[in-house]
């Protein structure tokens, strides 16, 4: 048997007050110091280079999307939220998507197609919101999916300074 020996309080320790005042002083003091809570959504968290959004397609300089349809990323989700149909072009690029899908709910932004793509046409985004009103309006069509290269350079950048390093 174990006997377990309490601590005898006295009055001043049994009337908690101490800890009351203790748990007082730092509250005032927090009150001084810098705030950590982020008011989101009004204000927005800080992205990067490394921020691994919502995947989107790059549209490049010219206009025409990046993508020449190959379906490697597609075949690389393991969420299986990518869906492509492919058609021919009259440009020396002789694929691109007819359609292009990503659906958003399936989608856990592993950045697998982000790897898989062999011409830079699919790439993370800094976009993180993610919120609508039906399950179909989370269903991206290639519209909803194209940013200008500009819009994805810094993502860009920072990919190709990784994969240098290999
Ligand atoms: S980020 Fe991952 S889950 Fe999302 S579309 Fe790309 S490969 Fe699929
Ligand atoms: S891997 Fe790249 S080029 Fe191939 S279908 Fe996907 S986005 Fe297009």
């Amino acid at each position: 048997m174990v006997i377990v020996k309490r601590k005898i309080l006295s009055l001043w320790e049994r009337l908690y007050l101490p800890e009351v005042l203790r748990g007082l002083s730092i509250t005032f003091r927090k009150m001084f110091e810098p705030r950590v809570t982020r008011q989101y959504p009004e204000e927005g968290l800080p992205t990067d280079g490394v921020t691994r959004g919502q995947p989107r397609l790059v549209v490049k300089d010219d206009g025409n999307i990046a993508c020449v349809s190959c379906g490697l990323c597609e075949a690389a989700c393991p969420a299986y939220a990518i869906t492509i149909d492919g058609q021919e072009t009259d440009r020396f690029i002789e694929r691109e998507p007819e359609r292009f899908d990503i659906d958003m709910l399936r989608c856990i932004l592993c950045g697998f197609c982000e790897e898989a793509c062999p011409k830079d046409a699919i790439y993370m985004s800094n976009e993180l919101e993610l919120a609508d009103y039906t399950r179909e309006a989370l269903a991206y069509d290639m519209e909803k999916l194209k940013r200008p290269a500009s819009a994805m350079r810094e993502r860009m950048d920072y990919v190709k300074k990784i994969n240098d390093r290999w």
